[in-house]
């Protein structure tokens, strides 16, 4: 009887050691945690609530960085560093080129990178030139690479900077979508461009629009708690290829198709043909699949994150992840890990705010010289300057990150002087939290207050502005007056859900489940369970979840 017992032991043992033979990360573009307080009631069982259920919910989780963009989450849910370390500081940023200008960099450029399949105009050719040169970390699935090099590495998405920063350096191969050629596209980066079946794949895509095709509001959604009145709409959110500002929303292209929760069907059936095409998971070498689902955030982005559209893209978002994660289980059985988390969240469009919570919300336009507020940061610096006429050293604009010019600098007046100067302009201006120059982050400050840690932890001197602005909770910067946006170190766009579910994952007990976590962890937890070490220096390993 003992000796059963034994055996037992060293059996369950053996089986809780063994290495899932597939991790499949999901990234929910723009997915705040608050969505799934808000619509617990609407959601149903086997999706998000059975990762809840059967794994572990890191309820508080949050990005630990200020620029919470598409770029840098994907960066960190990838490789685990920070966007300080991974170099993925924004989307774009600029750098001096050797002839003395500033150039526009955008996060997954390479110019090296010819599209696959080939495209012949040339803007659409270079929009689809793409790699990860511009990241300076390794990420999970180059870990798992340098481990064992018959592991196989994929990563899908709409968006080629999720796709691709997710991915890492080492990935076989990346696949994102492009609207205006319609079809999914990878470079001449990677190994494995899968040519036969992502062609095969992109003929699928026309039928996918049927006539008279509509996005619906689902019935599930009508009981929803949404605050989305209806004078707030035209004017305020976001019409895009002809979907209108409310239900029911026609869907004539694929276009427009993307920027319904249909969009995500897209992503995961490309990550199913993967599973299928490339045998992931069934050998003794663990395979990683990355997930990101951007549809999310395009409809976001133009309908606010309080609308009926929202509500119902957590929906059909928990119903379409409720069918994938059960075929998961089915073809996987206990030897799949499932992580699902979010690049960031979102805040609500100011109008919006204001009437829902009566506090002050408000859009920062500054993106042209001639945008007010940019007007007035300019005048106030010219006077802390001495100047007796605006100075216009603003050169170039980019969500907070001001890059200025100093060769219009007056005598007497050196560069951090003229930084120092547009940084307190703009920490005198309505509905900015801080402000901070460059040569300002590039020295240690042992006791930064929560704002400076969090842009500290996505500064890099040769990349970032030189001045840096972050907004108070409630206030976005704006391009077009219209939806909303996110980017800023407050908790709608830094907290985000870390779920874990599966092979070497157990249910986490409240003290767990409430415990400090952010995306950055994942590299680390879901590293160990394929015995690498990946992950920065705030990427830690979420013990508490994983099978002892
Ligand atoms: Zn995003």
């Amino acid at each position: 009887m003992r000796r059963l017992a034994l055996v037992l032991v060293l059996l369950a043992a053996s089986a809780q050691a063994a290495p899932p033979k597939l991790i499949v990360v999901v990234s929910i573009d723009q997915f705040p945690s608050y969505y799934l307080e808000r619509y617990a009631n609407v959601i149903g069982e086997d999706g998000f609530k059975r990762l809840t259920r059967e794994g572990t919910f890191f309820v508080n989780s949050a990005y630990p960085y200020a620029n919470t963009f598409t770029g840098p989450g994907h960066a960190s849910i990838g490789t685990g560093h920070t966007p300080a370390e991974s170099g993925i500081v924004a989307n774009n940023w600029y750098v001096w080129t050797q002839d003395g200008r500033m150039e526009r960099v955008y996060c997954a450029q390479d110019d090296n990178a010819e599209p696959v399949p080939p495209i012949d105009d040339p803007k659409i050719r270079k929009d689809n030139s793409r790699s990860p040169l511009n990241l300076s970390a390794a990420g999970l699935g180059d870990r798992l690479q340098e481990k064992d090099r018959q592991s196989k590495v994929y990563s899908v998405s709409l968006k080629d900077r999720a796709a691709i920063l997710m991915g890492g350096r080492k990935a076989w191969g990346a696949f994102w979508f492009d609207g205006r050629v319609k079809r999914f596209m990878t470079s001449t980066y990677y190994s494995h461009r899968l040519e036969t079946l992502v062609a095969g794949f992109n003929k699928t895509l026309p039928a996918r629009v049927k006539k008279e095709m509509y996005w619906d509001l689902d019935e599930k959604t009508k009981a929803a708690k949404v605050f989305d009145p209806e004078d707030l709409r035209k004017g305020v959110k976001s019409d895009k290829y002809g979907l209108g500002v409310e239900f029911r929303h026609p869907i004539r292209d694929l276009d427009a198709l993307t920027y319904t929760p249909y969009g995500n069907d897209l992503v995961l059936d490309l990550a199913r043909a993967i599973i299928r095409g490339e045998q992931l998971g069934a050998d003794a070498h663990p395979d990683i699949l990355f997930v990101s689902l951007s549809s999310t955030d395009y409809l976001g982005h133009a309908f606010g994150p309080d609308s009926w559209e929202a509500a119902d893209s957590v929906v059909r978002t928990d119903r379409q992840l409720a069918k994938f994660f059960a075929e998961l289980r089915k073809q996987f059985g206990g030897s799949v890990t499932v992580a699902v988390t979010a690049d960031h969240g979102v805040q609500s469009i100011p109008v919006i705010a204001m009437r829902k919570s009566h506090t002050y919300a408000d859009r920062v336009n500054m993106e042209t010289p001639e945008s007010q507020p940019r007007k007035d940061l300019e005048a106030d610096a010219a006077r802390r300057l001495g100047a007796s006429a605006p100075l216009n050293l603003i050169r170039l604009f980019d969500e907070g990150a001001f890059y200025l010019d100093f060769s219009k600098l007056p005598g007497g007046v050196d560069a951090e002087q003229a930084r120092r100067a547009y940084r307190d302009s703009a920490r005198a201006m309505a509905g900015v939290a801080d402000a901070f120059t460059s040569e300002q982050l590039a020295m240690p400050n042992p006791s930064p207050s929560a704002v400076e840690r969090a842009v500290r932890n996505s500064f890099r001197r040769d990349r970032s502005g030189d001045v840096l602005v972050e907004l108070k909770a409630g206030y976005i910067w704006d391009y077009d007056g219209l939806g909303t946006t996110h980017g800023q170190p407050v908790p709608d766009d830094q907290r985000v859900p870390v779920m874990l579910w599966g092979a070497g994952i157990v249910h986490g007990d409240e003290a767990c489940a409430a415990g400090p976590a952010s995306p950055l962890d994942l590299a680390r937890t879901l590293g160990k369970l394929v015995g690498v070490d990946a992950g920065g220096k705030l990427s830690n390993d979420l013990a508490c979840a994983r099978t002892k």
